[in-house]
């Protein structure tokens, strides 16, 4: 849901010069695509369910990831995933029919929101990785949320649905032209 949010945010204030209808879908999966990646540490991640064999796959990724919200959840590996993508994206797809950049940022913003999420949650996050310790928001731990605890349930996600659609109503003409891009 954050995820969903933070490309709609980014979507009317950085809008693309251009994007077509197949840009447009990937965007969306890709964004929330991105927001399952950092937890593919976790071999119960539901992205493994939907892939053949993803239960060894999953497995053996999470020695790669090194552990759960090790280097998936800082810096460095954001880094090192959007260096991947940048170069993977547009040999792999069919650029004049998806817009790899586009496809690039939607990905960024899902991981980037499920990292920030976590850093809101008791357990913080090792944004530093690989030094060991972890931060968080607000800084003392005492004030942060336990995942899928009330807070989570009764103010992040009514207060990111309530976010989600007055930005909408406030952002109309950009959103509306975005779409205007895609009808064209
Ligand atoms: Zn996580």
């Amino acid at each position: 849901m954050l995820a969903f949010s933070s490309l709609v945010s980014a979507a009317a204030y950085f809008p693309p010069s251009d994007i077509n209808l197949p840009t447009l879908f990937a965007a969306f999966v890709g964004c929330t695509v991105g927001s399952l990646i950092p937890d593919m540490d976790q071999g119960s991640n539901r992205l493994w369910d939907l892939l053949p064999g993803g239960d060894f796959v999953g497995r053996v990724f999470r020695r790669v990831f090194l552990g759960h919200r090790s280097l998936s959840h800082s810096l460095l590996g954001l880094y090192i995933f959007y260096r991947l993508m940048d170069w993977f994206l547009p040999r792999l797809l069919n650029t004049p029919f998806i817009d790899p950049q586009v496809l690039l940022w939607s990905v960024m913003i899902g991981l980037v929101s499920h990292v920030a999420a976590d850093g809101l949650t008791e357990e913080g996050i090792p944004l530093f990785f690989p030094f060991g310790f972890k931060v968080g928001f607000p800084p003392i731990r005492r004030w942060r949320i336990k995942t899928g605890g009330w807070f989570e349930n009764l103010v992040i996600f009514p207060g990111t649905l309530a976010y989600l659609f007055f930005f909408i109503h406030g952002h109309q003409n950009q959103l509306l032209g975005l779409l205007r891009l895609v009808t064209g």
